[in-house]
């Protein structure tokens, strides 16, 4: 078979057979250090992956090695992850080993957000969308969440558990296919290190940018005065003002490992079309007629 042709999601979903047909006990949450080794020895003889480990490293979170003038590899995670986030930083390793060795012989460095599939580099999306599509088939995940439906943390974190991966990649994962507008907002100590907006929520506007650097938490949310009961944690309705111009559904809550607040925001249907400010409604109507 010609495996240099195979995108992420065909690299995917040629394992997900594989397993439906395998049909483990525990089918979502397989070894993926495991299979990775397994399978590369079968596909690849002349360069399989051999190890894969944890190793302590600078600022990234994981890796691809070769080692033996590239007759071998090694998946590399790093120190201190969670049992969910060393899974899929290790699936997103062997995404770059069946996508990207071949154009990268001296291997590939990880970052975090590289690994999220956060960045633009299309080499860390592509790893970042094998990862999702193998731990979190999409067939099996709108089963758990339909598309229309509107999660709370409580359901998201049941996905979590039941793929094995992290809060955050299953929400990640819900936000590539939900047709709500919805976004995740990551923060510490106040300022919100990133955010990331389903496509519904992204076309309409509502999304914020944290790339020119960190932005402060609006005074007003849950998040924002530090309110992390279980009643915020649930979901709680601001009007409009504190998030975007329009209401919002906040939940939030703080985790006491990294001392990060996680934010899921639930936004109307439609996006107002018109401001609440009546003159400019018919400004912008006449202006429509008249360009018509
Ligand atoms: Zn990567």
């Amino acid at each position: 078979m010609d495996f240099e042709t195979w995108g992420p999601q065909r690299w995917a979903n040629h394992f997900n057979q594989m397993l439906n047909l395998a049909k483990p006990p525990d089918r979502y949450r397989f070894d993926i250090g495991d299979l990775a080794m397994e399978t590369s020895r079968s596909l690849f003889p002349g360069d399989p992956i051999t190890k894969v480990g944890e190793e302590e490293l600078d600022a990234c979170a994981g890796a691809l090695v070769p080692a033996d003038s590239r007759t071998r590899w090694g998946i590399v995670y790093g120190t201190g992850q969670s049992p969910g986030r060393r899974r899929f930083t290790t699936a997103h390793e062997f995404g770059h080993y069946l996508l990207h060795r071949k154009k990268y012989p001296n291997g590939i460095h990880s970052s975090e957000a590289g690994v999220d599939g956060r960045t633009k580099l299309l080499v860390e999306k592509e790893a970042n969308e094998f990862a999702s599509w193998l731990l979190m088939p999409l067939d099996d995940f709108r089963k758990q969440i339909a598309p229309k439906d509107r999660p709370d943390f409580e359901v998201l974190g049941q996905c979590a558990d039941r793929y094995e991966v992290s809060l955050v990649a299953a929400v990640l994962r819900w936000l590539r296919y939900t047709e709500r507008r919805a976004l995740i907002v990551v923060s510490v100590d106040g300022f919100i290190k990133w955010s990331w907006s389903s496509k519904a929520a992204l076309v309409s506007g509502a999304f914020i940018r944290t790339s020119r650097g960190p932005v402060a938490l609006p005074p007003a949310s849950a998040v924002g005065q530090e309110q992390f009961t279980p009643e915020v944690r649930a979901g709680t309705q601001h009007p409009g003002g504190v998030w975007f111009r329009e209401p919002a559904r906040e939940f939030s809550f703080r985790s006491g490992r990294y001392d990060t607040c996680y934010t899921l925001l639930h936004l109307g249907d439609e996006e107002p079309r018109w401001s609440d400010d009546e003159e400019q409604v018919e400004d912008t109507y006449d202006r429509f007629l008249k360009n018509s």
